[in-house]
């Protein structure tokens, strides 16, 4: 019997990596024949989000955990997310090893966190790839950083212009990606080390479509991606018919009883968390605006925008203790919050759902575009800035609330980019560009829709891997 091409993905911790490469395997399952494993390094223990989502991947797609990584306390004290994944890819490198030695695949894709496993597949003759979760304007900056670290001299948040990536609209420095911040740091050297191992790849997979950021994909194929080919296949994105446990539920049963489009999903990703003093205003300004809402609450924390990562979960903190005092009570009929964990992809799907104030992962914002829902922009870490000004300068398909001069949006200007959204004329003129965007990315999706085709064009590429 002919054997089916076996391939193999390395999605790094953290569920937005996770969940874009299952639903990656899953397409790849629906439309290819192939045979599927997903290896999962983990940093402590799995997540009660991580569990469900490998426990409900079909049968064909096997799924299998590397030993957990253990970082002492001291040992992650101040590291951001990105490094912690990047140290439990590389601990995990010698069990990876066995894993990709005992059977044969034909290809093997990592996210950006594990280009280091790159080298073991070469080493075995099994063809490398990177699946890139986020757009072609972040990918664009990756490509474009040794350039830009040889011709630029200072700081990049100090250049005095915006830095022009070809295709891609102008950027301030203090926009870029998170590593890029500071060059002095160690962070930014072992980055700029990863981005000029890219190339060891044979292709690069990325979760943006030609309709949406055409410019900076034909760009990148003109120059940087000339010899690397570019598969943009998305968007990808966690599935609204996944299911959901019993307090999640919950949620989707209030969204039951509001009325068409009047509420705002207030949710910052797998790991955003805000300072104390930033929950408490945005706590009274989802209440001044007097718009419906539901909120993913999170133990709030002073020193780290990405703190909820690791924490608060495991730490059984409870992050409504944190709201201003009678918050919950007197906004009973007006909103709900949920500490930890919504099932997003449902809530977004939801007829009652009509906008999202949202930290722009590239994940949340590609759901909320295959939804047609409006956004508000409050970007936090990595590439959030970016995508941020790609979603309200460019696409012009978000409202983005201002800083005051102590660096805090307050309740206020809160209460107003709200109402502006969810009941204001600015509010319709994004959402009526969202849904054009919707409708792009249908298309993309279709049958003989571009990302289709690049989907096709990958399957094809590992079905004629020479060893095979
Ligand atoms: N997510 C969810 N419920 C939550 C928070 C997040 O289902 O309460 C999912 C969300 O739908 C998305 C992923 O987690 O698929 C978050 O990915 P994204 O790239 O937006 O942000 P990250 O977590 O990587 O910062």
């Amino acid at each position: 019997m002919e054997q089916k091409p076996h391939i193999a993905l390395l999605p790094s911790p953290g569920m937005g990596h996770l969940i874009p490469l299952v639903e990656l395997a899953k397409l790849l399952l629906l439309h290819h024949d192939f045979h599927i494993t997903c290896i999962i390094p983990v940093l402590g223990s799995p997540s009660k989000a991580m569990k469900a989502v490998l426990q409900a991947l079909p049968t064909s797609i096997d799924h299998v955990f590397l030993p957990p990584v253990i970082l002492e306390e001291e040992e992650i004290k101040g590291l951001k997310h990105g490094v912690q994944a990047m140290l439990t890819l590389t601990r995990s490198l010698p069990p990876l090893r066995d894993v990709l030695t005992s059977t044969r695949f034909s290809a093997f894709v990592v996210d950006p966190f594990g280009i280091d496993a790159l080298d073991i597949a070469k080493e075995l003759n099994i063809s490398p790839y990177i699946f890139f979760p986020s757009n072609a304007f972040a990918l664009s900056l990756v490509l474009h950083l040794p350039k830009l670290d040889k011709t630029v001299s200072c700081e990049y948040r100090d250049l005095p212009e915006p830095v022009k990536l070809p295709g891609c609209i102008p950027i301030h420095g203090r926009d870029l990606l998170e590593p890029v911040q500071d060059r002095t740091s160690e962070l930014y050297k072992m980055f700029l080390t990863s981005t000029k191992r890219y190339r060891l790849a044979e292709g690069i997979i990325v979760n943006t479509f030609m309709e949406l950021e055409g410019s900076a994909i034909k760009a990148l194929l003109d120059e940087e991606a000339k010899n690397l080919p570019l598969f943009p296949v998305g968007p990808i994105q966690s599935g609204s018919s996944n299911q959901v446990d019993k307090s999640e539920s919950d949620c989707l049963r209030w969204l039951d009883n509001q009325p068409h489009g009047s509420v705002l999903f207030v949710c910052f990703g797998s790991g955003g968390t805000l300072s104390y003093e930033q929950t408490n205003e945005l706590a009274l300004g989802l209440e001044l605006s007097g718009q419906k809402f539901i909120w993913v609450v999170r133990t709030p924390n002073n020193e780290s925008a990405d703190a909820t990562y690791l924490s608060d979960q495991t730490l059984g903190n409870n992050p409504l203790a944190f709201l201003p005092k009678g918050f919950v009570e007197r906004t009973k009929g007006q909103g709900l919050v949920v500490p930890f964990w919504a099932p997003q992809a449902q809530v977004l799907c939801h007829g009652s759902t009509g906008g999202f104030l949202t930290h722009c992962g590239w994940n949340s914002t590609l759901e909320s575009i295959m939804q047609g829902i409006p956004l508000i922009v409050w970007p936090l870490f990595a590439e959030q800035k970016m995508n941020a000004a790609f979603l309200a300068d460019d696409l012009k398909v978000a409202l983005r609330p201002k800083t005051n001069k102590n660096g805090l949006i307050d309740r206020e200007e809160i209460a107003k980019v709200v109402k502006g959204l969810m009941v204001g004329e600015e509010g319709k003129k994004v959402h009526n560009r969202m849904k054009d965007i919707k409708i792009a990315a249908e298309k993309a999706l279709n049958a003989d829709g571009s990302s289709t085709k690049a989907l096709s064009k990958l399957a094809t590429q590992w079905k004629n891997h020479p060893d095979f």
